[in-house]
């Protein structure tokens, strides 16, 4: 978000900056709001935990809702930087790269899926 926000103000394109497009400004209301929820879900979790509370379904929904958000976020940002989000010579295109491990490791989306889905059924 950081990243396509600095590019969004710094960028100008007919004449102003790509920020005051409201498709655009749209994308980063959006990730402020999922990355909010994310991190909120995430201390919610962690305060079960250290309240010694089973915490396996607020954490997997952390997990899973977390490395969503990364993606899109990443995702939009990149598409902020329009052609130049493709070059390596911008850091969102690392991002997106790397935001999409977070699905796979430490536990993948359709595993966080089924501790939350077992849960509901149990
Ligand atoms: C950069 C990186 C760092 C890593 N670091 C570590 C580390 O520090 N420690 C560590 O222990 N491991 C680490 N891993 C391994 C990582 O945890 C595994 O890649 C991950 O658990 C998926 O296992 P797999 O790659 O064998 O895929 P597979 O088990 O072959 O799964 C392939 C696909 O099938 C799905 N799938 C598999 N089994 C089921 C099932 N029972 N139900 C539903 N869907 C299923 C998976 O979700 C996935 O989409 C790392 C991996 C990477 C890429």
């Amino acid at each position: 978000m950081e990243l396509g926000l600095r590019y969004a103000l710094d960028r100008k394109q007919f004449g102003k900056a790509l920020v005051a497009f409201p498709r655009v400004a749209d994308k980063l209301a959006l990730m402020a709001v999922e990355i909010m929820i994310a991190r909120q879900l995430t201390y919610y979790s962690a305060w079960q935990k250290d309240h010694d509370r089973r915490c396996d379904l607020e954490a997997g929904m952390a997990k899973l809702l977390g490395a969503r958000v990364a993606w899109s976020a990443a995702d939009n940002a990149l598409q902020i930087h329009g052609g130049n989000g493709f070059a390596l010579e911008y850091a969102i295109s690392r991002v997106l790269c790397d935001a999409r491990i977070l699905n796979i490791f430490e536990g993948a989306a359709e595993i966080q899926a089924q501790v939350i889905a077992r849960r509901l059924l149990g």
